[in-house]
């Protein structure tokens, strides 16, 4: 019987935003002590402990299961918030050694307070309890900054291929059945890693970054490569290696190895300019509504909790009211304080409310508005990509054609959902304008064929030439003119015995 410990601790940083990530934000999303894990679904970075789970019987698996916990996306983790979840991980793993397979949920953009690298930090000191002959496993998101620490310390690491992120649990599975044949001495991984020097947003279910995941899948189908993941950058993240990357997996072919990565970091290169969206201001976004007869969608990427922003900015709102468009239906803004309010006035009541503007400069000037509470959901939830994401409690209000959804957990809008859930009818609304970048997407397409991203000022840098870098290694697309994927001389290799 095999020995594999399983383990997550994930988080996105924006390294921008106002908001620490404290212990209770970890709380907020899952804090499942070692064996506490639930068997009611997986989370997005426990999808390789519920693949373990499923598959434990079939491949001889005794599994030791060990601390997991994600908050959601915001500023720098406390050090001593990290530092303390590390060492509960690692203590939690020396209790189960000797283990043959460590198997990890990890985001690959998590910082702390004098860790620019958490992930790596933490793959080094499993590598040195386990030893080199553990093989050492970890899921990322793509909006990871891959780093030569976390390559060289792990065997095998795998990202989600699809933005939005709905195949989680599909590459999870991958990464399992790559972890036992390698501890089975079935394949010997090498890693190549290819750096485009790029940042962009990478839109994966339309052309062309579909034709680049589509690319990924076939090699990995045909054998020429045992895994393919890209790196999609994610730009509000100040680290030396926020940068596009595109590493492979090869059964101990590293020449073969090189070549796939350096073909798919190419194809990312080729497509930077057209893989996102084309974003547009609020009078571009009233001009095209003025245009238009049914329901149009402004998805406001900046204030995108998603990215680590505080999703409390009413200005995109305001600017909407001022131009008399409407109804309008917006969602979730983040304001514990309004919610407290409302919630103590109760449903029907009416009054003056101050909403929103709060978090820091880039959350603008807040909205004075006369309100009625519509309705009232403690304990709200989203269910996206099969994991229940909570919301805290929630408040619809009404004011005049304007119906606003407010959390007190801060979350991006996955699914209508949001203003459902409090009484807000989706359908009802000429205008919806949803804190989110682009995990909307599938579940809003059926209540709008016009969906505009929106470039209005926020925390969750969209565009990397709005951001004020000072660790970004340089020189990088589309900052410096000089950036080129063909020119990068940061491409490395890992694990060839040749
Ligand atoms: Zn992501």
């Amino acid at each position: 019987m095999k020995r594999v410990f399983l383990a997550a601790l994930a988080t996105e940083t924006n390294t921008f935003a106002p908001i620490p990530t404290e212990r209770r934000h970890f709380e907020e999303w899952f804090l499942y002590r070692a064996g506490e894990h639930p068997h009611d679904g997986p989370t997005l970075f426990t999808a390789p402990l519920w693949s373990a789970r499923k598959h434990a019987a079939e491949f001889g698996w005794t599994l030791i299961e060990g601390l997991c916990t994600a908050a959601f996306p915001s500023g720098r983790t406390v050090r001593s918030v990290y530092e303390a979840l590390r060492d509960e991980l690692l203590d939690d793993l020396r209790a189960a050694l000797p283990v043959d397979i460590v198997l990890l949920g990890l985001h690959g953009a998590m910082a702390a307070d004098g860790y620019d690298d958490c992930e790596g930090d933490l793959l080094r000191r499993i590598r040195s309890l386990c030893g080199p002959s553990t093989i050492i496993a970890a899921e990322l998101d793509p909006h990871c900054h891959l780093t030569e620490e976390m390559v060289e310390a792990s065997d095998l690491l795998a990202a989600f291929q699809e933005y939005p992120h709905t195949d989680a649990m599909e590459r999870a599975d991958h990464l399992v059945r790559l972890a036992r044949d390698a501890s089975e001495k079935k394949i010997t991984p090498v890693t190549a890693v290819a750096d485009a020097r790029m940042s962009a947003q990478v839109f994966t279910k339309q052309a062309p970054a579909l034709n680049l995941v589509n690319a990924m899948k076939a090699a990995e189908r045909s054998g020429e490569v045992l895994s393919a993941s890209l790196g999609h950058s994610f730009a509000a993240g100040d680290v030396a290696d926020m940068t596009v990357r595109a590493w492979v997996i090869t059964d101990n072919a590293p020449e073969q190895a090189i070549r796939s990565a350096c073909r798919f970091r190419d194809m990312a290169w080729a497509m930077k300019e057209t893989c996102g969206a084309r974003r547009m201001t609020g009078p571009e976004a009233i001009e095209f509504v003025s245009k238009v007869s049914d329901r149009v969608i402004l998805a406001e990427g900046a204030d995108n909790s998603g990215g680590g922003a505080p999703s409390d900015s009413m200005e995109l709102i305001r600017t909407l009211m001022g131009a008399g468009v409407g109804p309008i239906a917006a969602g979730p803004i983040w304001d514990p304080l309004a919610v407290e309010i409302a919630l103590a006035r109760g449903v029907g009541a009416r009054f003056e409310l101050r909403i929103g503007g709060k978090a820091c400069a880039l959350s603008g000037r807040p909205l004075d508005l006369n309100v009625e509470v519509i309705k009232i959901r403690r304990g709200a939830t989203q269910c996206f990509g099969g994991s229940i994401w909570p919301m805290g409690d929630m408040v619809g209000l009404k004011s005049g054609n304007v119906f606003l959804a407010l959390s007190t957990v801060r979350n991006q809008a996955f699914t209508p959902e949001i203003f459902t859930g409090v009484g807000i009818d989706p359908e009802a609304q000429r205008v919806l304008v949803l804190k989110s970048n682009h995990h909307f997407r599938d579940a809003f397409t059926s209540l709008s064929n016009h969906i505009l991203y929106m470039s209005t000022p926020g925390v969750a840098i969209c565009d990397p030439r709005a951001a004020h870098y000072l660790s970004v290694r340089r020189p990088l697309w589309p900052l410096d003119s000089e950036a080129s994927a063909q020119a990068a001389q940061t491409s490395w290799l890992k694990g060839s015995s040749q």
